[in-house]
């Protein structure tokens, strides 16, 4: 049996927690938890780790040149590579309001990117 530690980034608690794996890297337990979610978050994150992607694309005709944009659900981190290089090539043109699809089912992925504010249309 293996033990893994881990800081729980689910709120901001931060809780210690600690795994027993087993010798195939199965999760056996977890303790440290103060509730539930830190469970949830140290199983999935040995397993499938996912994170929400946060990032910038170009835009024209708005106040700034970059419009902050999201992903609609967390993806996993051994796409988030993919996922900057398709974001590289995106221009949005102002206006654009928040939550609009800026890229939909990116990668494949089934996950959206999504506009983080609104921005108006300047000149
Ligand atoms: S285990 Fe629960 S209380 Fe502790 S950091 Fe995670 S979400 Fe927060």
């Amino acid at each position: 049996m293996k033990k893994h530690e881990m800081i729980c980034i689910v709120c901001p608690m931060s809780c210690h927690l600690e795994v027993d794996l087993d010798d195939a890297g199965q999760v056996l337990n977890v303790t440290g938890n103060s509730c539930n979610r830190g469970d949830v978050y140290a199983r999935k994150e040995l397993t499938n780790p996912t994170r929400m992607l946060t990032s910038t694309v170009k835009i024209s005709g708005a106040l700034y040149d970059r419009l902050p944009v999201i992903t609609s659900s967390d993806i996993p981190k051994g796409k988030m590579f993919e996922v900057m290089k398709a974001l590289a090539h995106v221009e949005v043109v102002a206006p654009v309001a928040m939550n609009e699809v800026i890229i939909k089912n990116v990668c494949g992925l089934d996950v959206d990117i999504i506009a983080s504010r609104s921005m108006e249309r300047v000149h």
